[in-house]
């Protein structure tokens, strides 16, 4: 039985939130109403544990996007600080999928779980060292190991950056550890959950960089020859320099998601948590 009561909260709660985020400049009206409606089901069918995770990811990269920036690093993104529905939908705001799995086969549900909170860890990890490290205004390395490229260029990794990213997943992996615990009492698997959530979204980290420095979609700028993301720079439209075209900065997010939560929904399911 649908609670009208609670479905009618959850609508004011996950509107609140998006119209508050779209007057911050933190979503595109297209990213509003992908929040909105993501955050409508998860309110209105998740428990605490499956919307705090979200919000506290949310909320965090919004504040950390707002640090002063160079701003080329600006203009050179994609899409600047204002996430649109796509960016929405590539950083955890399938959210909802999830939760149904998980209703749907209760014997995999606390894996599922898992899989889910590896997901957020993975972009929680990804976004805090993007921003950290740009906002510290590092050199980054490709990989964090071969030559320095432009800030910002993807697959590029600075080593505060690379820090934050690892504080991010291991503040998920923490939450994942309170869910057991307030489930299914003090076991030494929430321990665990912590440290697979928190490695799978390091990972994931890791992942969504090499990603970017071999098969993201790359462009020129015909001005000044910069290599960006953004199809277009100094008033110019940008030309194709490589990588696979379908492969936008959304793919390589939602993919190295993807590819987290594989990796910590299978261990999770195979160690029976
Ligand atoms: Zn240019």
């Amino acid at each position: 039985m649908v609670d009208f009561g609670r479905l009618a909260l959850a609508v004011v709660l996950a509107g609140t939130v998006a119209k508050v985020a779209h007057r911050r400049q933190s979503l595109s009206t297209s990213g509003a109403w992908a929040a909105f409606v993501s955050g409508s089901a998860l309110f209105a069918f998740g428990t605490v544990f499956w919307y705090a995770p979200l919000l506290f990811f949310f909320v965090s990269s919004s504040a950390l996007s707002k640090l002063p920036k160079p701003k080329s690093v600006e203009r050179d993104f994609a899409k600047g600080g204002r996430r649109d529905a796509l960016q929405v939908l590539a950083n955890g705001g399938e959210a909802p999928l999830w939760l149904w799995a998980a209703r749907a086969w209760p014997g995999a549900s606390e894996a599922l779980y898992i899989g889910y909170m590896a997901r957020l860890a993975a972009a929680t990890a990804d976004t805090w060292a993007t921003e950290v490290g740009v906002f510290r205004r590092e050199r980054p390395r490709l990989l964090g190991l071969f030559g320095p490229v432009e800030p910002g260029t993807s697959g590029g990794m600075t080593p505060s950056g690379t820090v934050a990213g690892a504080l991010g997943a291991l503040l998920i992996g923490t939450l994942a550890a309170v869910q057991i615990i307030c489930s299914q009492g003090m076991r030494a698997s929430a321990l665990w959950a912590a440290g697979l959530v928190g490695s799978a979204g390091f990972l994931g980290m890791m992942l969504d960089s090499v990603f970017g420095a071999f098969w993201q979609h790359r462009r020129r700028c015909r001005r000044c020859g910069k290599i960006v993301e953004a199809l277009e720079h100094c008033g110019l439209p940008t030309v194709y320099a490589g990588g696979r075209r379908w492969m936008t900065n959304d793919a390589v997010n939602a993919m190295s998601g993807l590819f987290s939560a594989l990796i910590a929904a299978g261990a999770a399911y195979f160690w029976r948590f």
